[in-house]
């Protein structure tokens, strides 16, 4: 029987509509290759929502969210709305649908397309065949923990503070999906912490050691963060899954995306403990270049893969869009951001048309 499932489209502002339209054809021309049959819902959120009801995540996007089987996110913000206090921000749309969702696993790839190896800031022989997933978790540890705060002490000064706190049940969760997809990729799984100073980090790798039990396909290591930044740039390709906790993966997250050297190329996925989960690409609404078809919609359609690969468990579709992806980067087209000398300049939608023709 032909598999059904529906789809909530939050496009967003600037560039986001003109990419998701991309990413929406492609979806329908691999539904048609697989049997699938998708059914889509728009939603608002972002300036967007702001303008048409004055809440940047109204209600009604919230419970289409919940309602559906995954969420497709393109980006938020722009010049326009970046005076108004915190609370009515786009921003704060895209951490309010987060929490909303209960998102507590950011997947973050950083996966170095050997058409865009020259895009690396490091050398060819050191990016080579990079493929990396980090697996961040997002809604603990130091910027959630408590104590928070900016106190006063008794002398009269000013003494800031955050806690680094996860429960075991916070890090089994967060373990359990590294596990997971540690498993679907290479079977090796590195845990990044600071146990050698942190009392949580070690918490963390007993947690995350005592779990390595369930998975003996998977090779752990564990590795201190000052280390791990060291070795990602040094040598990269050691890694596969990598799973740390909130800080130390925003940072981890963002240096192993840099390897790739092109940002218009980045996915990512946010899980939770039950579907839906939310997939977006890693840049913002790039606003300088919103509706004059410049944007690259190569990140948003890498991340309907991820919504089909992590969302749906639809691997074969997944498959099929990361294959179209890197055919139309061999044929030579490319939007402004990734271009290079020798290769075909085209614009969003002209790149999503050649998507299609790999896809047929
Ligand atoms: P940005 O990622 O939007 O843009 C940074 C630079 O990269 C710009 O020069 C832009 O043109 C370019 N760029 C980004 N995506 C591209 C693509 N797909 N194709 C071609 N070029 C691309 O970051 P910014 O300029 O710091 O932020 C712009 C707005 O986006 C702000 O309002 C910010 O708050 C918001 N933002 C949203 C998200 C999100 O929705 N998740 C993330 C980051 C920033």
């Amino acid at each position: 029987m032909r598999k059904r499932y529906t789809i909530t489209l939050l496009p967003g502002d600037g560039i986001g509509p003109e990419i998701m339209a991309v990413a929406v054809e492609v979806l329908k021309a691999v539904a048609k290759k697989c049997d699938l049959e998708f059914e889509f819902q728009e939603g608002l959120i972002g300036g967007a929502a702001i303008d048409a009801t004055g809440n940047p995540l109204p209600e009604e996007t919230v419970e289409m969210c919940r309602k559906s089987d995954a969420v497709l996110l393109a980006a938020i913000g722009g010049y326009k709305w970046d005076s108004l206090p915190r609370e009515k921000r786009p921003e704060t749309g895209l951490l309010g649908i987060r929490a909303a969702l209960g998102l507590f696993a950011n997947l973050r790839p950083a996966t170095v397309f050997p058409q865009l190896i020259d895009a690396s800031p490091l050398k060819r022989e050191v990016v080579e065949g990079v493929d990396i997933m980090v697996v961040r978790e997002l809604t603990g540890g130091i910027y959630f923990g408590q104590p928070k705060g900016i106190f006063t002490t008794e002398t009269g000064e000013k003494r800031g503070v955050n806690t680094m706190a996860y429960t075991e049940a916070e890090i089994d969760r967060i373990a359990k999906v590294a596990f997971e997809i540690a498993s679907k990729r290479r079977n090796k799984l590195c845990s990044v912490d600071k146990a050698n100073v942190l009392d949580v980090s070690q918490l963390w790798r007993d947690r995350v050691t005592a779990m390595a039990e369930k998975y003996p396909q998977v090779e752990l290591t564990h590795m201190y963060v000052d280390n791990a930044a060291m070795q990602l740039i040094r040598q990269p390709r050691q890694f596969d899954t990598i799973v740390t906790s909130n800080l130390f993966g925003d940072i981890l997250s963002d240096e192993a995306a840099m390897l790739t050297g092109s940002i218009g190329m980045l996915p990512s996925a946010s899980l939770g403990s039950h579907p839906p989960g939310l997939f977006e690409p890693v840049h913002g609404s790039a606003p300088d270049i919103a509706g004059q078809d410049k944007a690259n919609p190569l990140a948003q359609v890498l991340s309907a893969a991820m919504m089909l690969r992590y969302g749906l468990q639809e691997e074969t579709a997944a498959s099929l869009i990361e294959q179209a992806v890197s055919t139309v980067l061999s044929q030579g087209y490319r939007t402004a951001d990734i271009m290079s000398p020798g290769c075909r300049l085209v614009g969003c939608k002209q790149m999503g048309d050649a998507l299609l023709q790999a896809l047929s």
